[in-house]
């Protein structure tokens, strides 16, 4: 079981900042922005590489939910970045696919 999966089930706590039927969202433990909120399915995809065309509506739903989220913390005027990491050089740390939303100040490109 994933810690995204603790959280979702409420066997370990989070900053839960959105939920919906299909999504919840969440302040990431080590923030690299002001504002750094993970958004994650209810349904446990492991990462956008495991992911099939069924997922397509669910995938879509994340950003769809992270720019409302991006709105409701303030940060939709003055912009914000949206990352999935995806396997070992991707940086994917927790095999439970998620959305970053980083914002509140400005974000360096490319990442190192
Ligand atoms: P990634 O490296 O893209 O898989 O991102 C995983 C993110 O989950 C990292 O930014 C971690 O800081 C974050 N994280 C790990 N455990 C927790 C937790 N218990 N609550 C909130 N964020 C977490």
């Amino acid at each position: 079981m994933t810690i995204f999966q603790m959280i979702l089930d409420r066997k370990i706590p989070a900053d839960i900042v959105y939920e919906d039927e299909h999504a919840i969202a969440f302040r990431d433990i080590n923030p690299q922005a002001p504002t750094h909120i993970l958004v994650i399915p209810r349904r446990a995809i492991s990462g956008v590489s495991s992911a099939s065309p069924s997922d397509a509506a669910l995938l879509g739903h994340l950003l769809i939910a992270a720019a409302e989220i991006a709105r409701q913390e303030g940060i939709a005027g003055s912009g914000y970045r949206l990352v999935i990491n995806d396997g070992n050089h991707g940086g994917q740390s927790v095999n439970h696919v998620h959305v970053h939303l980083l914002g509140g100040r400005m974000l360096g490109w490319p990442p190192g």
